[in-house]
This record gives C-alpha cells, structure tokens and sequence, in this order.
C-alpha cells in the first residue's frame, strides 16, 4: 500500500539559495522554475525528471509513488 505523496517540496535556487515551499502537481511535472529570489530559470540536472528532484527537498509524486516519470521517453512495451 502506497502512502500518499507528499506534494510540498522546498526548492532550494542554486543560484542565490532562495528557499520556495512549492506545492508539486500530481499530474505533470514541473520542468521549468523561475527562482522568486534572483528570478533565474531552473531545469532539471542531467537524469532527473523535474526541478523538484534536482532541487527540491522531496522528489516529485511519481517518482515517490515509484511509478516512474511522466517524462518516460523510453515507451516501454506495456500494453
Ligand atoms: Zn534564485
């Protein structure tokens, strides 16, 4: 049984160390982010998914649910 996401995440800017608690979407990933502190735009680091795995203290909702990313561009053969 699988506990429901936590859907707040703390990002923190790498730029200027800017502290945003973000409410995640559950349905989409957030692969943009503008920085409220020094208004720079984050994207994700190489491998990860969305700005909430690369800078986020809680990595998004698929991810938590292991259900893998919305952004699977490998189309596996699950039909
Ligand atoms: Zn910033």
């Amino acid at each position: 049984m699988h506990p429901p996401p936590i859907l707040q995440s703390a990002l923190t800017c790498p730029q200027c160390g800017f502290v945003a608690t973000e409410t995640m979407p559950t349905d989409a990933c957030l692969y943009f982010y503008e920085c409220t502190g020094c208004h720079v735009l984050l994207r994700p680091k190489a491998g990860d998914c969305c700005v909430f795995c690369s800078y986020g203290s809680i990595k998004c909702p698929p991810i938590q649910q292991a259900s893998g990313c919305c952004v699977d561009i490998t189309t596996s053969s699950t039909s």
